[in-house]
C-alpha cells in the first residue's frame, strides 16, 4: 500500500497508545484529509423479517473511498479513529446522516422503518454522546424507537456503572440497544439481566457453518431460546444461503441480515429496493442472485 501512494509507510509502536501495536501513521494522515474531502460514506444493509421477507430496517456501515487506495475497509480505519478520537466526529456525522436518510427511506417505503447504527466504545464513553444522540433525533425528526444503537459486550464491560447510566438515558429516549457480535465477547450473561437490552445480533461466526455444524446449530438454538424467554429480538448476521435462512426461520429467528438478502448498498440502491418491496415478492431462487 505504501508503494501505491509513493509515501513511506511509517509504522510505530508505542506502549502509550491504546490502539493496535501496528499503527499506520500514513493512513491516519490520510483520514484527516478524507474528513476534509468528504471521502466517507454510509452504506445500508437491509435487515429483513424472516416471515414476511420485508425490509424492517437497515444497519449503516461506514465506507471510505480513498482516491488512490480505493475502498479502505472499516476494520482498518475504525481502530485508528478509535485510537486518535476521530471516531467521535465520524460517529456523530454517521448518526445524524443515518437518521436523516431513514426519513427518506420511509417516504419511499410508505411505512415505518428503523435504522441500526454502530457505536464504538470510545463514542459510547464520550461526554457529548447523549447530546449527539439528541441532536440527531431532533434534527431528523426521527422517533427514538426508530433508532437502534449497536454496541458490543466489550463496550458495556469497560465501565459497567457508567454504561448503566448511559443506557438508562437512552431508554428515556426510547432508543433501543442491540448487542453486536453476540457471543464472541468475554462477558458474562449477567449483563443481560443488568442492562436494558432489546436486540441480540448473533455473530456471523455462528451462522456461517449452518446448517451442517451441530455445534453452531446448538448455539443458535440456545441464543434464540434465551432471547425468547428474556423478551429480546434476534438478528442473525451474515446469512448467505437459503439453508441458513431455512434453519433460522424454523427456529423462530425474527430477523436476518446478510448477503442473501442484500449486501451493504448505497442509499440510492436501498431506496430502489424499498420501492419494489424487493424481498417480499421474490421467490427464494430469485433472491439468491439478488445482491447488487
Ligand atoms: P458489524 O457491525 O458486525 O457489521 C457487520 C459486518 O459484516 C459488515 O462488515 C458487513 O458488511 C459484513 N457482512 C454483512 N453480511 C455479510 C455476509 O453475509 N457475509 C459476510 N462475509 N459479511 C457480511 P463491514 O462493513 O466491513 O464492517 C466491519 C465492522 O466495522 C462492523 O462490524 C463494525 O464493527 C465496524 N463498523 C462499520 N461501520 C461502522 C460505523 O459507522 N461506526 C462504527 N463505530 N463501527 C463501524
Ligand atoms: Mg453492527
Ligand atoms: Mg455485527
Ligand atoms: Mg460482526
Amino acid at each position: 500500500r505504501a508503494k501505491e501512494t509513493g509515501k513511506a509507510r511509517c509504522v510505530v509502536y508505542s506502549p502509550l497508545r491504546s490502539g493496535p501495536p501496528e499503527y499506520d501513521i500514513s493512513l491516519e494522515a490520510a483520514m484527516f484529509q478524507a474528513v476534509r474531502e468528504g471521502e466517507f460514506q454510509l452504506y445500508y444493509q437491509p435487515i429483513v423479517d424472516t416471515r414476511t421477507r420485508q425490509i424492517q430496517g437497515f444497519e449503516t456501515l461506514m465506507r471510505w473511498k480513498h482516491p488512490t487506495l480505493g475502498m479502505v475497509p472499516p476494520v482498518r480505519f475504525i481502530p485508528i479513529a478509535e485510537t486518535n478520537g476521530l471516531i467521535n466526529l465520524l460517529g456523530a456525522w454517521a448518526l445524524k446522516a443515518a437518521c436523516v436518510q431513514l426519513k427518506c427511506f420511509e417516504e419511499a417505503a410508505r411505512r415505518s422503518l428503523y435504522v441500526s447504527v454502530n457505536i464504538s466504545p470510545r463514542q459510547f464513553r464520550n461526554d457529548k454522546f447523549l447530546d449527539v444522540l439528541d441532536d440527531a433525533l431532533a434534527y431528523s425528526g426521527l422517533r427514538g424507537e426508530q433508532l437502534v444503537l449497536e454496541i458490543t459486550e466489550g463496550t458495556l464491560m469497560i465501565d459497567p456503572a457508567h454504561a448503566e447510566t448511559i443506557l438508562a438515558r437512552m431508554a428515556e429516549r426510547k432508543a433501543r440497544i442491540a448487542i453486536d457480535d453476540f457471543g464472541t465477547g468475554y462477558s458474562s450473561l449477567a449483563y443481560l439481566k443488568r442492562f436494558p437490552i432489546s436486540v441480540l445480533k448473533i455473530d456471523r461466526a455462528f451462522i456461517k457453518d449452518l446448517p451442517e455444524s451441530l455445534k453452531d446449530g446448538a448455539i443458535c438454538n440456545a441464543v434464540l431460546d434465551l432471547a425468547r424467554h428474556l423478551g429480546l429480538s434476534v438478528v442473525a448476521e451474515g446469512v448467505e444461503t437459503e439453508p441458513q435462512l431455512a434453519f433460522l426461520e424454523q427456529r423462530g429467528c425474527d430477523y436476518i441480515q446478510g448477503y442473501l438478502t442484500g449486501k451493504p448498498m448505497t442509499s440510492h440502491v436501498a431506496m430502489a429496493a424499498l420501492k419494489e418491496d424487493k424481498y417480499a415478492t421474490l421467490q427464494p431462487t430469485d433472491r439468491r442472485a439478488d445482491t447488487p
